[in-house]
């Protein structure tokens, strides 16, 4: 019998519209389906978006897009419980087309996505949550939904983070996340007056700003960062958190955020700005969080879903590897589909295109970055070395001056930092990045 569509897409967000759209403009019949009401309506970033993948699909999409704001500035910086260190970035080249991030609100930018993928010629359904993979012995065809079989020889899953799909079957045999590697993101979104935005960051119109902090100074031993994005008459901001960080410590994520946004630097940049939504998304982020594979016998999986979020404590990219990896998955299906074959051997093509395209690399290589990132001396003793440091080398309180070599050794004493452990640090940071 055949088949009901040549391709299965499940997940409207970046990775699954990214692959449909390319699919049905390369005259393949595909389906994507979506859980929510709207594509996007369960979305959630930061959200930077380094959208130049998208140029392959929808040239110049930034004119038509509902992007909030291109990004001329970057910020990163540590926080301690009321000071704060931070390094700027402007680049000239950021303010000319074509623009390099734009921040994004997931529902206006997925939902657009989504019509993309429409008016391309895919059939687009919405409030399917997919119930699991159809399974033919280690074959992959097609979904069932309420009862229903819908099949096609290629199904990319594209669910996400919390991939119910995969989760205990060959693609991700563990029955759930390992909270080792699983992140949890929260974000509050807040009102404010465009002209004043950009008056209080110092943009000229359209122009947008992106900072990322380093905090872990709430609670001993919760390590997260911070950031803080405009849009076009909203702030974005929110706490990126290491789960395991979490457990025993009897705190909940809505005070650690509520305690980054009264911190006085972050209030400073809120003031009179009214809180308008609220929400919180598990990312699971890095080389330890891939899939068992990434393809098998009538299937891909791409984006969150595969585990391709790049988090360093500096940045958080996930929608770039999430537009770069459905791409290639939809190129191999339309391969798939010319050859008449979706076998595990036929599809091997995505895993190739992952490693061409410096997608895998961009993990497997910076696996030890995690050591870095997970050492909760980054979190809370440097920010108190930094802030102590700054603090005395800026402040001028008519007192004796003292040599620097004096002024970096009364900051680590005030920090609880001994110069043998800076000196290992520093080498694992040599090291590992
Ligand atoms: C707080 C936070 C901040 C972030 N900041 C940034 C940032 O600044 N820049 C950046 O690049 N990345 C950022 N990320 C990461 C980024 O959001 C993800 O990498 C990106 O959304 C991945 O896209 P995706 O399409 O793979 O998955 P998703 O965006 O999660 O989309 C998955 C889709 O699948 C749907 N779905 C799930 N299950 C089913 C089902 N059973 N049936 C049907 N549909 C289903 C969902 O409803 C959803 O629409 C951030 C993440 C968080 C949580």
């Amino acid at each position: 019998m055949a088949d009901d569509f040549d391709v299965i897409v499940v997940g409207a967000g970046m990775a699954g519209s990214s692959a449909a759209i390319r699919l049905a403009q390369g005259g393949a019949n595909v389906l994507l389906l979506e859980r929510g009401a709207e594509a996007g309506s369960k979305n959630l970033s930061g959200g930077i978006l380094w959208g130049h993948d998208l140029d392959r699909i929808l040239p110049e999409w930034w004119h038509e897009m509902p992007v909030e704001r291109h990004i001329v500035r970057k910020r990163f910086g540590f926080l301690s419980t009321d000071s704060a260190v931070s390094f700027d970035f402007d680049d000239a080249t950021w303010r000319r087309e074509p623009y390099v991030a734009h921040s994004v609100l997931r529902a206006r930018t997925d939902a657009w996505l989504a019509k993309k993928a429409e008016e391309a010629g895919a059939t687009v359904v919405t409030s399917v949550p997919v119930d699991r993979l159809n399974w033919e012995g280690s074959r992959v065809h097609g979904i069932v939904q309420g009862g229903e079989t819908m099949t096609a020889p290629v199904t990319i899953l594209a669910d996400g983070a919390n991939s119910r799909l995969a989760l205990g079957t060959p693609i991700r045999p563990q029955p759930r996340l390992d909270p080792a590697a699983t992140e949890l993101g929260i974000k509050e979104v807040y009102q404010l007056d465009p002209g004043r935005i950009e008056e209080r960051f110092q943009l000229g119109p359209g122009e947008g700003h992106a900072e990322e902090w380093v905090a872990g100074q709430f609670v001993p031993g919760v390590m997260g960062g911070g950031f803080l994005y405009t849009n076009a008459d909203t702030i974005s901001v929110g706490l990126i958190l290491n789960i395991q960080s979490l457990f025993g410590r009897g705190v909940y994520s809505q005070e650690l955020i509520e305690q980054f946004r009264l911190h006085p630097t972050i209030a400073a940049r809120l003031k009179g700005a009214e809180l308008v939504e609220y929400g919180a998304k598990l990312i699971s982020s890095g080389w330890a969080s891939r899939p068992a594979a990434f393809h098998g016998d009538g299937w891909m999986v791409v984006g969150d879903a595969a585990g391709f979020v790049f988090s360093n404590g500096i940045v958080i990219q996930g929608m770039n590897y999430a537009i770069r990896s459905g791409l290639e998955a939809a190129e191999t299906a339309l391969g798939s589909k010319k050859a008449k074959d979706s076998s595990a051997s036929r599809l091997e093509e995505y895993h190739r295109r992952l490693e061409s395209t410096g997608i895998l690399s961009d993990f497997r290589d910076f696996e030890s970055m995690d050591r870095v990132k997970w050492n909760s001396r980054f979190y809370t003793v440097y920010p108190r070395f930094a802030t102590a440091l700054f603090h005395a080398l800026l402040t001028e309180t008519g007192a004796r001056k003292q040599p620097i070599r004096k002024i970096v050794r009364a900051a680590q004493k005030t920090a609880g930092l001994r110069t043998t452990t800076l000196l290992k640090d520093g080498a694992s940071l040599a090291r590992d990045l």
